[in-house]
């Protein structure tokens, strides 16, 4: 009975997949020595950009990075304000802070978890400058409806794809949704490298042309610098191996929809809450997550049983300490706050086995029936 444990994100496994491929691009990288810019990051940007469906992709530090160096292209920043949802990592609203913007967040959806487009509305005031709804676990936000209402205050819509590579809407991948899109290559993001990365898409000449001086100190030519800007490039190697493993990214979601789809059926006669796309979404499930009020019982009988389940997220930014400067108490935003304490992520990645999958399903069953 003294089964391995189960973890949340196990990334030997698609190393050990693809390990010729990664190998050969470091050993590349490493032998052109060719470390800063260069024909690694212009090749991953190109393939990057074509994936997105987008004109142009700029590779920069990390997804944190991405949002800050955006805000600061389209000249957001003190005395601005962005629109954000409350129910995400920090980084979203911490690259506000970062570019000196204020974050305003509105609630979320109670069935998708992303921004909900009138709760958006009801929040722009006449400082607000842009949108930054989030792809929550994989699903794209409505940008259709955003878009609208951008389009309507004279807004900037700006995607936070981090979770979302390869997603689409109608046909349209994420990425290609709004004026510009921030990606985030962290180890166990859906693209991920080994360290950290991002990127930025967008169709906007002029935009890509500022993002590139940005990210690389405000760079005109080699030694004179048009602006202050940021030592912000994507490493030369994570770009190399970044575009190894993209070619295998379409096969790796897939992989992430099909488990996806079978957890659904094998936890389909439970109690809790499985996620939910809307139509016309091909979601990519950076997690799978189902909500129940029985939340952190089951954290700890599933943890006991050697099953790594996470939270995503279970303080709502709104509540954070470091955002206590903005005075917004509990019931703000009451459909993030009850999704905070009720949601739990589990193990999945695209090499999750069908035996290692019934085992967690089997897990939560046993969990439910003591509760
Ligand atoms: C991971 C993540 C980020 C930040 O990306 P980093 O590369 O870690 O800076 C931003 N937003 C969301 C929604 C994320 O999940």
């Amino acid at each position: 009975m003294n089964q391995p444990p189960i973890p949340l994100v196990d990334l030997k496994a698609q190393y050990a997949a693809l390990r010729p491929d990664i190998d050969a691009a470091i050993a590349r990288v490493i032998a052109n020595t060719s470390f800063i810019m260069g024909p690694e990051v212009r090749a991953f940007e190109e393939a990057f950009a074509a994936y997105c469906q987008a004109r142009y992709a700029v590779g920069v530090s990390s997804g944190t990075a991405a949002i800050e160096l955006v805000l600061r292209a389209l000249n957001i920043g003190p005395g601005d304000e962005v629109v954000t949802t409350p129910f995400t990592f920090i980084a979203s609203a911490e690259a506000i802070s970062a570019a000196g913007a204020t974050p305003v967040f509105a609630d979320i959806d109670p069935l998708t978890y992303n921004l909900s487009p009138a709760a958006v509305e009801a929040a722009i005031t006449s400082r607000t400058r842009a949108l930054l709804p989030v792809h929550l676990y994989g699903q794209p936000a409505d940008t259709g409806a955003l878009r609208a209402i951008a389009q309507r205050h004279g807004l900037a819509l700006i995607e936070d794809a981090a979770q979302a590579h390869g997603a689409a809407l109608h046909g349209r991948r994420v990425g290609s949704l709004g004026d510009a899109a921030c990606f985030s290559f962290y180890p166990g993001k859906n693209l991920g490298g080994y360290g950290d990365g991002g990127a930025v898409t967008t169709d906007d000449e002029a935009l890509a042309g500022r993002l590139r001086k940005l990210r690389d100190h405000g760079r005109a030519s080699k030694y004179v610098h048009d602006e202050l800007g940021y030592g912000h490039r994507l490493d030369a190697l994570q770009a190399a191996i970044l575009g190894a493993k993209l070619p295998h990214l379409d096969a790796a979601n897939a992989a992430r929809r099909r488990l996806a789809a079978r957890y659904s059926e094998l936890l389909a006669d439970t109690d809790l809450v499985l996620p939910h796309a809307l139509a016309g979404v091909a979601p990519v499930w950076h997690l799978y997550v189902v909500r129940t009020p029985q939340r952190d019982a089951l954290l700890a009988s599933l943890r006991e049983q050697g099953i790594e389940a996470g939270i995503h997220y279970p303080l709502p930014l709104h509540l954070q300490p470091a955002y206590r400067a903005l005075g917004l108490a509990p019931g703000s935003f009451p459909v993030a706050e009850a999704a905070s304490q009720q949601v739990l992520s589990l193990p999945l990645f695209p090499e999750l086995s069908e035996e290692q999958q019934e085992r967690v399903a089997a897990a939560l069953l046993a969990s439910m029936n003591f509760g």
